[in-house]
């Protein structure tokens, strides 16, 4: 987790944050909204605080929050969960991805297979664990996981099947033959499965489907997401992980001395924007749908080839083609702020360190920005061209 120098590396969403605030640019790079969310969830927080809900809440998260993910989990997807014992509150999806991967994974002869490129954390909590990080690779344009490549990828040492989906950094959702043959693998190889859904609500073209809904998913399935993407409140933290009670027990044992509790004010304003109208809900894919488009249209524009991500905030280009002699995506998004005024993150950020060449060209540019704001970027981009 160190730099070969041993000094502390700073993420890559640090690098290039600070880069666009040194330099004034739009920053397309670290993926949080520009705008608050809904008035009801933060005048809920706010209630909160003022009515003393301010000391540890308890372990398992506030019930109110826990019995608001059960409805939130039942209505959209029809999902039965015993707010009790089957749904745990964690300091955002950060939190209950590493307790989940320290609690379920045992040392150096147990392997986690990863769609690569994957968001950073998974790498650094699988490393903590002391794990072997195995990875699928999603390979440009499509961008989508060969069936071939997960069959080689899972084996006899798999503990588990770690999914995003809609998975950062490409904007992929996954297919229902890929769904289904994660499902299949890990109940032929015993295999647990972990699913990332922090972008559940930012499914653009199609509808949202959590593996643990396939038949014989939900009794080796962990199912993770939070309140950052969905309400605009990235900085709260409040996250939740939920499945069979004994594998979320686990995943307790291990978050109580992470971080013990987090977040009381926000965990019942998180509840109030679980029971949102649906209207609120169809809104914000719609809104991410046309700033998707936006970003799109000004990066073909601006010379570039990029994805049409179905999912999530983000978007990938490949400037391969218009990059110097010896220069990749790293430099050019290194000195994108300066040159352009934008800021955006370079893939090899989201791989390991063998595969970096194989995604050399490629750039993540994320769409969570008011529309003015993208078209501003595009303009930039444009002009740069
Ligand atoms: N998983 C993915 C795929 C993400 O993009 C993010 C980042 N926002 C997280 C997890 C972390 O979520 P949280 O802020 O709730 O910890
Ligand atoms: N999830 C956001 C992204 O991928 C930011 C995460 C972070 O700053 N750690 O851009």
């Amino acid at each position: 987790l160190l730099s070969p120098d041993g000094t502390l590396a700073a993420t890559i969403f640090a690098e290039i944050t600070a880069a666009a605030v040194r330099h004034d640019a739009i920053n397309l790079g670290q993926g949080f909204p520009d705008e608050d969310g809904p008035a009801e969830v933060l005048a809920a927080a706010v209630d909160a605080i003022r009515s003393g809900v301010n000391q540890y809440p308890p372990g398992r998260g506030m019930p109110v929050l826990r019995e608001a993910v059960a409805d939130h989990q039942h209505r959209f997807y029809g999902i039965d969960l015993d707010p009790e014992r089957q749904i745990l509150i964690t300091a955002g999806a950060t939190e209950a991805l590493t307790a989940t991967l320290l609690a379920l994974l045992d040392g150096p002869d147990d392997e986690v297979v990863v769609f690569e490129p994957y968001y950073d954390s998974y790498a650094a909590a699988i490393a903590l664990a002391g794990a072997r990080l195995v990875p699928v690779p999603l390979r440009w344009p499509d961008l989508e996981p060969d069936l071939a490549d997960l069959r080689a990828a899972v084996g006899e040492r798999t503990r588990i099947i770690l999914v995003n989906d809609p998975h950062n950094p490409t904007g992929t959702v996954f297919s229902a033959e890929v769904r289904a043959e994660i499902v299949r693998l890990a109940a032929h190889h015993d295999a647990l499965i972990v699913t990332d859904e922090v972008y559940e609500h930012l499914v653009i073209d199609g509808t949202h489907t959590p593996i643990a809904t396939l038949p014989g998913a939900a009794e080796r399935t962990l199912t993770i997401s939070s309140g950052g993407k969905t309400f605009r409140t990235t900085g709260w933290k409040v996250g939740w992980v939920s499945g069979p009670a004994d594998l979320v027990d686990a995943v307790l044992a291990v978050k109580q001395y992470l971080t013990y509790v987090n977040g009381a004010p926000f965990q019942p304003a998180i509840a109030v924007g679980l029971g949102l109208p649906d209207a609120y809900f169809d809104d914000l894919a719609a809104t991410q749908r046309e700033r998707r488009d936006l970003l799109g249209e000004g990066l073909i524009a601006a010379g570039f080839d990029v994805s049409t991500p179905a999912g999530s905030y983000f978007t990938v280009a490949n400037v391969g083609p218009l990059l110097d002699a010896g220069e990749d995506a790293a430099g050019f998004c290194r000195t994108l702020p300066e040159r352009v005024g934008v800021a955006a993150i370079p893939l090899t950020a989201f791989v390991s360190e063998d595969h970096r060449a194989d995604y050399a060209g490629l750039v993540r540019f994320a769409a969570c920005k008011r529309t003015d704001v993208i078209a501003e970027a595009a303009r930039r981009l444009a002009a740069s061209a």
